[in-house]
């Protein structure tokens, strides 16, 4: 193990050199990336026990054993653009692997609900995401090797690494884009938990309303699909009451007819973007405007970039959006 570790160290630190060498003149498009080829920096892979994972891919319908941390290297690729800070980055690696973890057996964890004999699956709709080498090559083409080699900085950077509350893999939840907060994970699953608490979170500039436009009868249209109280579609306006919000400023609860349901369920069956919204009724047409990108609970990854851009480290950034967790070897 001890002879594993160290070759991999010593291939990290040759390759990043390598790297530097021929990206020193070629690298000047992604100023990202320059962080990448810091020499200096002297990659400790901490021994592991090379724990191996069972992936259903729902790309092939098939189940494929693969090691941890080459599991965690294709969820980052998949779940966050390359391009973030490589903080970011790991704390997305970190992310990731406590979400596998959770996920095994031997740590108490149930597998995918999904998908029998599998730990995790490969889709962002129901674990997280992951996408094999092939789709790095062909999404990133002539740079895929200085891509490569940052995920992997991020990656085996951080290997063996995951957050526990009490001594335990926390149950992981992440986003792309907060309102400028966080949610609380009882206002969009089943309960709280200690960890996600509302925590500001800086995305600034991409903090941007987004609309959709139903005309009345869509709007109906979809209502009915689900209810079958009918909407009268000539007076919306007055069919249609936001409730009250949450803490971080989204909506908790919306009353459409005789129906109040909650914001979470609204996001998905009109399929908004958070449930950071408002609505602007027209004339025959409603259009609800979108803050965020989400559901809110856990790390915000474009928070989680400006917080890398503005000097935090992959701890910082993860002790933020996960109150009171540890970060330790599994
Ligand atoms: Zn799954």
């Amino acid at each position: 193990m001890r002879r594993y570790a160290r070759t991999i160290l010593v291939a990290f630190v040759f390759l990043t050199i390598f790297t530097a060498v021929i990206t020193g003149f070629t690298g000047e498009d992604d100023p990202g990336l320059k962080e990448t080829f810091d020499p200096d920096e002297i990659i400790i892979v901490p021994e592991t026990d090379d724990i191996e994972i069972t992936m259903y891919n729902h790309r092939t319908g098939k189940l494929e054993k693969l090691p941890l941390e080459e599991y965690v290297l294709g969820v980052v690729a998949g779940e966050m653009p390359v391009s973030y800070g490589i903080e970011a980055l790991k704390a997305q690696a970190v992310a990731a692997r406590t979400l596998a973890i959770s996920r095994l057996k031997r740590f108490g964890g149930k597998g995918c609900s999904n998908n029998p004999g599998a730990d995790v699956c490969s889709s962002y709709a129901h674990c997280q995401e992951w996408i094999p080498l092939e789709s790095m090559q062909k999404n990133w083409g002539s740079s895929f090797d200085k891509h490569y080699n940052k995920l992997k900085q991020a990656v085996y950077g951080t290997a063996g690494l995951i957050m526990k509350y009490e001594g335990k893999p926390i149950e992981v939840f992440y986003h792309s884009t907060s309102n400028g907060k966080t949610e609380d994970a009882g206002e969009v699953f089943s309960r709280s938990l200690p960890y996600y608490k509302v925590v500001s979170s800086p995305e600034g500039a991409d903090l941007t309303r987004t609309g959709v436009t139903f005309s009345n009868k869509e709007f109906v249209d979809i209502f009915s699909r689900y209810y079958k109280n009918s909407l009268d579609p000539n007076n919306l306006a007055s069919q249609v009451k936001i409730n009250g919000y949450t803490n971080s400023g989204r909506v908790k609860s919306i009353t459409i007819g005789r129906i109040t349901l909650r914001a979470t369920d609204f996001r998905m069956m009109y399929g908004l973007n958070s449930t950071d919204f408002t609505l602007q009724f027209g004339k025959g047409s409603v259009t609800i405007y979108t803050k965020g990108f989400g559901h809110g609970v856990g790390m915000s990854q474009v928070g989680a970039d400006r917080m890398a851009e503005a000097g935090s480290t992959f701890e910082d950034i993860l002790l933020h959006y996960y109150q009171g967790v540890t970060i330790e070897h599994y």
